[in-house]
């Protein structure tokens, strides 16, 4: 999931991104996050950001909520059946990809 599928804002005071998800969560707790803390979006639509869709789960948790699905995966390139390397790509097709700066 790319950062920017995140519904984010710019707060100018604090120079810094803002996310809704982070934000609705924040303000049901009372508190702010800890850095460590993800917000998991539950139906993994991550404008979605009802009190009901997140779910706070650890780093280390939510890498492994989203592995899974990419661990055996083949490179999303059409016609290419190399295993994936990174990012849904094999490792030319991310080389490729990297270089040109472009999906992310
Ligand atoms: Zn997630
Ligand atoms: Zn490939």
């Amino acid at each position: 999931m790319k950062m920017t599928d995140y519904v984010r804002e710019w707060d100018n005071d604090n120079r810094l991104w803002v996310y809704e998800h982070r934000t609705v969560i924040e303000n049901y707790l009372g508190r702010s996050l800890y850095s460590d803390e993800h917000i998991h979006h539950i139906d993994e639509n991550p404008k979605n950001n009802s009190l009901s869709n997140l779910d706070i789960v650890s780093k280390s948790e939510h890498c492994r909520i989203h592995k899974p699905a990419l661990k055996n995966r083949l490179c999303s390139i059409e016609n290419c059946d190399v295993k994936h390397h990174s990012k849904g790509y094999c490792k030319k097709h991310y080389a490729r990809m990297f270089r040109k700066g472009q999906g992310w």
